[in-house]
């Protein structure tokens, strides 16, 4: 006959784990993203959905979309934050605003309605300023963030305020010349927030160049480039200051605008937020290198420089016959990839196969000659095109989809547009950011493809391109300007720099490459091929934390990780050190407690805990006044062996489990164990069949031990 256990519990209303929500004094179900994004796809401004893009850049990746006509105030008031993006409002939608923010809500608005603009401590508009500057305050939301002027592209509106209201960045006509009105206000409660421009357009404008450039040869020389969208026409002034580059203008303001969020959530209740980079890396040295038909021995030469760092690269081929696909297949086996360099104007007419006219050519006949020559070797899904040649503003992203490419490595610092009027040369980020994020349309289509900026360019720094003028640097002063570029990351600018080490230079660029590759190795930066970090990419992007659930009492944080299990990437949630004064105490993954390290991030103490990407569930304890008794959680089972489970508790060390046949927990007992606070579950493997009662209690680091948690009965049954 076959036995079977069953295990009842009995006691159950006692052991639910509550969970008390509530917006300030309205109890409210809150839903279980904290984040809400509002948006209005009939407004005139088009970009109300890339805030998505950038709270997932930023790593809040935990917000809801609704539309302006499917909100109410009771949706509303489900959110501990809303953002509202740039769109004009009927008189009941500006009604359920106000009641979001008096009931406690908090609030942050683009150009917001007149209609709401009270809300924000906003007066009369006095004009709209088109570009210009912003300057953060350096305090609350932007303590730790540059206190120096930032770019603003598009329309500013010009609005004198309440007496009381808070300018958190102050609009500038120019990089140094103040006006009397804020670019970013908040009223007196600090509840509602306006950016009195459109942060996601200014964000665009800045990676993505300026449209009105689409098309056009700016510099006149043959050749139409990404770079053309951020020059200057007939000698104006580009696009990004030159005086800026240093600076990741776009990637600054999105960290501010991140904190404005976390600030309000955090009125509330802990929550996660998604580093940008693997582990506790401050910055990532993403190598890419174009080759123009070089012999075999050249990419040898490069790869014996890169290995002696460990160091892994993403090689863009033109047509070439130099390699076997047996030779492919052993680099890729050493961790190095091959992709396309696909050109926009090579005719040849006597070869119709290779006769390329345009980009669209270009990409189609280098797709068909990588899967003809390498049918073995997945292409890379990154790219380069040869001259950095670039169509419309961003119809070569659609071209590279429609091949199959995800990330694009055409955004380049290189031209003689950089050199500033002094003569020196501007290094940096003309995108204005060191991070990926996706193409977005005029029209707001949102396009899966990311860009990532190539920061350091071989034929920039060294006079190896005929007929371009070059910067001519020394190598000491090559390495000088990689070594300023990784320190800057590491101190705050954090960003993925992209090489561009052709392979036709290695002769000329080898002493820069090992001195900037040996430089990030002793800063223990990870060398990634741009494969790998479009990997890395896209699995954060998608990440989801979900299920929310803050236990205030308990000050008990639970949420869970929903990411693509994806091999070679770990994942890096942040959670602050402390609540409401209460330090974090534990954080336990999947049930077991997990190490922890705590750094400084724009000035701001994180803990990091690292996972590998996957879906996993966090518990994140604060320290409570008292040394607390989780309950148990209740557990079903229908055989031995039987495992009984708990919450983590605040501070435990050890915790130890009875089982006995009475509720007093009279000797003798039936079964008793003292298990290590990285277990949070006893496992029974024999007991004769009966009805026990059962509890658990924790010690903490004095020894100390806590009160015996309420007590669960169970009772096997045998068949
Ligand atoms: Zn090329």
């Amino acid at each position: 006959m076959k036995r079977t256990f069953f295990i009842t519990t009995i006691v159950s209303a006692l052991l639910v784990f509550l969970v008390g929500y509530s917006l300030v004094t309205t109890a409210q179900t809150l839903a279980s993203n904290p984040i809400l994004l509002v948006v209005n796809d009939a407004a005139s401004n088009k970009f109300g959905r890339y805030y998505g893009e950038i709270l997932r850049a930023e790593g809040l990746n935990s917000y809801d979309v609704m539309t302006t006509g499917a909100m109410s105030a009771s949706t509303l008031a489900q959110y501990r934050v809303v953002i509202l993006a740039e769109t004009t409002l009927t008189p009941s939608q500006a009604a359920d605003f106000s009641t979001y923010v008096t009931g406690g809500g908090y609030l942050i608005a683009m150009r917001p309605d007149s209609k709401v603009k009270g809300l924000f401590g906003l007066g009369a508009r006095q004009n709209t300023q088109s570009d210009g500057y912003l300057r953060l305050n350096g305090s609350g939301p932007s303590a730790g963030l540059p206190k120096v002027t930032l770019q603003i592209h598009g329309a500013i509106d010009q609005y004198s305020t309440a007496a009381d209201a808070v300018s958190l960045a102050q609009l500038y006509t120019d990089a140094t010349n103040i006006t009397i009105y804020p670019a970013v206000v908040q009223d007196v409660t600090g509840h509602s927030t306006a950016f009195n421009f459109d942060l996601a357009t200014n964000i665009i404008l800045m990676r993505q160049g300026n449209p009105a450039n689409a098309n056009l040869d700016i510099d006149n020389d043959g050749v139409t480039r990404s770079i053309e969208l951020f020059q200057g026409v007939g000698g104006a002034a580009p696009w990004v200051d030159l005086n800026k580059v240093p600076i990741p203008q776009a990637d600054e303001q999105q960290r501010f605008f991140a904190r404005l969020i976390l600030q309000a959530i955090n009125a509330n209740q802990p929550t996660p937020q998604m580093w940008y980079f693997p582990d506790t890396n401050k910055t990532m040295m993403v190598l890419t290198g174009d080759a123009h038909a070089n012999p075999a021995e050249w990419y040898q030469n490069e790869v014996n420089i890169l290995d002696t760092y460990n160091a892994k690269m993403t090689f863009y081929m033109s047509i070439t016959s130099a390699f076997t696909e047996t030779n492919l297949q052993n680099y890729r086996a050493n961790g190095f990839e091959f992709g396309i360099h696909p050109t926009a104007y090579h005719p040849d007419p006597n070869y119709a196969p290779y006769n390329i006219l345009t980009l669209s050519d270009g990409y189609r006949v280098y797709t068909d000659w990588f899967a003809t020559a390498f049918p073995s070797i997945p292409e890379s899904r990154t790219v380069r095109n040869h001259q950095l040649a670039w169509s419309g503003w961003t119809d070569a992203a659609e071209l590279a989809i429609a091949k199959g490419l995800e990330m694009d490595a055409n955004f380049y610092n290189w031209g003689p547009w950089l050199q500033k009027p002094d003569t020196t040369w501007a290094h940096g980020y003309i995108t204005g950011s060191g991070q990926p994020m996706k193409f977005i349309k005029a029209d707001g289509t949102i396009l899966p493809y990311y860009q990532q900026l190539t920061e350091l360019v071989d034929e920039q720094m060294y006079p190896v391109n005929p007929g371009y003028l070059s910067e001519n640097l020394s190598d000491s002063a090559a390495i000088a300007v990689s070594k300023q570029m990784i320190d800057a990351s590491e101190a705050g600018n954090y960003a993925a720099l992209m090489t561009q080490l052709h392979v036709d230079y290695v002769n000329e660029t080898g002493v820069w490459i090992n001195g900037t590759l040996g430089y990030a190795q002793l800063k223990n930066i990870p060398m990634w091929n741009a494969d790998h970090w479009l990997s890395f990419t896209k699995t954060r992007h998608d990440a989801n934390y979900t299920n929310f659930n803050w236990d205030s009492s308990k000050r008990v944080l639970k949420f869970n990780m929903e990411a693509i299990s994806t091999a070679g990437v770990n994942l890096s949630t942040m959670l602050s050190p402390s609540f409401r004064g209460s330090p974090l105490i534990s954080v336990s993954v999947d049930g077991l407690f997990v190490t922890y390290t705590t750094q400084t991030i724009n000035g701001v103490e994180v803990v990091f805990v690292t996972t590998p990407a996957g879906n996993h569930s966090f518990i994140a304890v604060y320290q409570t006044s008292d040394l607390p008794n989780a309950p148990p959680n209740r557990n079903y089972y229908t055989a031995l062996p039987l495992t009984l489970t708990w919450n983590p508790v605040t501070s435990a060390m050890q915790y130890e489990v009875q089982v006995a046949l009475n509720n007093n927990f009279v000797l003798p007992l039936s079964f008793s164990t003292i298990v290590p606070r990285t277990s949070l579950s006893a496992t029974i493997t024999s007991l004769p069949g009966d009805t026990y009662y059962w509890r658990v209690r924790a010690q903490d680091i004095r020894g100390v031990w806590g009160a015996w948690s309420t007590v669960d009965k169970f009772t096997l049954q045998v068949q």
